[in-house]
């Protein structure tokens, strides 16, 4: 009947990220430090100067040939001697969590908004949040006994309301996600496939592939996040005896299954289609033998039918037939079908 995610799974699919078919993913350096610690990307690097690597510390050789086309590799960086405890999926994981860290320090120090847009896994609809509305300092890889994320936002008062997990090859475990669940820390994470990741960091932290809060209001009944609902108003004409009349419908609200009339709509909503002037009234269908609460015509005894309010007036009207208008009329919980 309704779905409620499990506390741990946000609505995603927390499986492990999927190598490609080959079981194995190009994963190129592309990120080296300078002999200073400053990180450089191969494609701004020049020869000459030296590089080390990120994880391992030892040299790096550039390789960069200038050429571009099929064939040519993009620039990256090469280990001098065999390093078989570094991996390029650790190097990513350093360069992009360092990389974010830096860019998150320094919209911090300008006051400048990081906005980020995510699909929200609770009421599904499309959500967008400023990564430094209120980041006051940022930690990476910090201790929280239970789970050390990789990057922690802290508010002024030194709080962490926000924790980022950058993941290659691991997704945070169950006790991390409990953990931040039970402390209102809100998780967002980035999943990276390869380098090319790191090529265009902006695109790539303007869209998180997860983040476990939703923004619309918590039931208070509940707890649960609400969802936000649309009704719309179509001015048709009654089929009886022809004077005008409003119908109201509910446009795909969650969980409730498609746009509804006024016989599945709450007792809250049934007063806001009165008060956008339709006449609700309940009625008896001959063809389902019941009663119910009906768009009707505030002339005559006519009324529409569930089926016909979708084929002959709702469906005329998203095709621009009928005039009709829409608003947001708030929010319901779809665990406690409240409003
Ligand atoms: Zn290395
Ligand atoms: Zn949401
Ligand atoms: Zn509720
Ligand atoms: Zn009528």
């Amino acid at each position: 009947m309704r779905s409620v995610s499990s506390c741990l799974n946000f609505g995603w699919n927390l499986s492990e990220p999927s190598a490609d078919k080959f079981g194995m993913r190009k994963i190129l350096y592309i990120v080296g430090s300078d002999g200073d610690g400053n990180l450089i990307k191969a494609r701004d690097a020049e020869k000459g100067n030296e590089f080390f690597c990120t994880v391992c510390k030892t040299e790096l050789i550039l390789r960069k040939s200038g050429r571009t086309g099929p064939g040519s590799k993009r620039p990256h960086f090469a280990h001098r001697t065999l390093t078989p405890n570094c991996t390029p999926e650790t190097a990513l994981h350093y360069s992009f969590k360092t990389l974010l860290s830096q860019k998150i320090l320094e919209h911090i120090s300008l006051n400048r908004t990081l906005q980020f847009y995510w699909q929200c896994g609770h009421c599904y609809d499309e959500h967008s949040g400023n990564l430094i509305k209120r980041a006051k300092k940022v930690a990476v890889e910090y201790n929280m006994t239970v789970c050390q994320p990789d990057i922690a936002l802290l508010d002024e008062s030194g709080n962490v309301f926000a924790v980022v997990e950058v993941v290659v090859t691991h997704r945070p475990d169950d006790n991390a996600l409990k953990f931040y669940k039970d402390n209102n820390i809100a998780l967002i994470q980035f999943d990276l496939e390869s380098d090319m990741d790191l090529d265009d960091l902006e695109l790539k932290i303007s869209r998180p592939d997860l983040v476990s809060i939703c923004r619309n209001p918590k039931c208070e009944r509940c707890g649960h996040y609400q969802h936000k609902t649309k009704m719309s108003i179509i001015e048709a004409e009654c089929w009886r005896c022809h004077s005008v009349m409003k119908l109201a419908v509910i446009e795909e609200p969650y969980d409730r299954g498609s746009s509804i009339g006024p016989s599945q709509f709450f007792k809250g909503e049934i007063e806001i289609a009165r008060q956008n002037g339709v006449n609700i009234k309940e009625q008896f269908s001959g063809t389902v033998s019941r009663r119910y609460q009906a768009n009707s015509c505030p002339k005559c005894p006519g009324f529409i039918g569930e089926h016909y309010l979708f084929t002959e007036y709702h469906a005329p009207a998203g095709y621009g037939e009928l005039k009709s208008y829409s608003f947001d009329i708030g929010y319901y919980c779809g665990v406690c079908w409240t409003r």
